[in-house]
């Protein structure tokens, strides 16, 4: 397909790559180690995934612009998602499914939408979407993110200082963080402690942001109501991992969202052919911040 969409473009498959010194564009999930020196004439290096943590960013010469797949597909896919889990925690359907388990019938009062408080941790490319179509629900929404912002209808925080006041607040937590050294394990005691008693946690961010035993704890101690992950470190978990048969936590294979092939070659096409234009490119990475 991609070839269609830009005029004179020859697709080659690692490793058949012909000449390296050919290659103008590489797109890769991760990079195999020592391929970058063979690539004298990178015109961009993109991630196939929105997120760049799994690549070793440090590999790939500072001159070459690093992109990440930001196409509006894979915000389709997480908007799906998180709408999801957030229904599944606003209506109890974890309690439900336990006492389904236990053939128990114990209905519980509804809340109003407005009375649920939601908060998006990254409120980037995926967590403004998702904050977007929550809207339509109207929850009471608020977003943390490095940088200020100013969403309509959302409670807008920034920045490690702003994070209290975020947390403190919440009926459920989502984060839609990229992984980076700043934002590993952030989904820890310290996080959890700082929620309201009976708060619930999404991740479909990445595993490393969370700390599972920090959620357990939280969990068991009853601080916490529930937790739906999509994400996991490692993955798959090991088959005697307590996530696996936790009564109140939801787990799926990372299937969140993903790159949809159709869409994603219209992306790289576009991008490519801006790079041959000179034109701004999309999906620029912040090497120095990590995303
Ligand atoms: P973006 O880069 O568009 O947005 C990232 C957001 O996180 C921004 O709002 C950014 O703040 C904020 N952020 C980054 N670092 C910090 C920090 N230290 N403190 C506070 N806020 C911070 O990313 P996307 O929305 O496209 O994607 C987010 C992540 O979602 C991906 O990196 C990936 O890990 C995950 N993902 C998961 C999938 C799944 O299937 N489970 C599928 C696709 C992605 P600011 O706006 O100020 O820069």
């Amino acid at each position: 397909m991609l070839p269609a969409l830009v005029p004179g473009l020859r697709v080659r498959q690692w490793p058949d790559l012909g000449d390296p010194r050919e290659i103008r564009y590489l797109a890769a999930w991760t990079i195999p180690p020592g391929l970058m020196t063979d690539l004298p004439d990178l015109g961009f290096a993109l991630s196939i995934g929105a997120g760049v943590d799994q690549l070793d960013i440090g590999a790939i010469p500072v001159a070459v612009p690093l992109l990440r797949m930001a196409e509006n597909a894979i915000a389709d896919g997480m908007i799906e998602y998180v709408t999801m889990a957030v229904l599944m925690l606003h209506r109890d359907m974890p309690h439900y499914l336990a006492e389904q388990a236990a053939a128990h019938w114990s209905p519980r009062r509804r809340i109003a939408a407005a009375e649920r408080r939601i908060g998006v941790m990254g409120t980037g490319m995926l967590g403004s979407a998702v904050l977007e179509r929550l809207a339509c629900f109207g929850f009471a929404l608020s977003g943390w993110s490095r940088s200020p912002k100013d969403m309509p209808g959302v409670r807008c925080h920034a920045g490690t200082e702003e994070l209290p006041a975020f947390l403190a607040e919440l009926d459920i937590l989502i984060c839609l963080l990229p992984l980076t050294p700043e934002t590993r394990d952030i989904l820890a005691g310290p996080v959890f402690r700082q929620l309201p008693r009976g708060a619930a946690v999404i991740n479909a961010g990445r595993g490393g942001h969370l700390v599972a035993a920090d959620l357990l704890a939280a969990l068991d101690s009853e601080h916490l109501s529930a937790a739906i992950l999509d994400v996991t470190d490692p993955e798959p978990l090991p088959a005697d991992h307590p996530f696996w048969c936790h009564p109140r936590v939801l787990l799926t294979p990372h299937v969140a969202s993903s790159t949809d092939p159709a869409t994603a070659a219209h992306f790289v096409a576009d991008a490519i052919l801006r790079h041959r234009e000179g034109k701004s490119l999309p999906g620029l990475v912040d090497r120095a911040a990590g995303y």
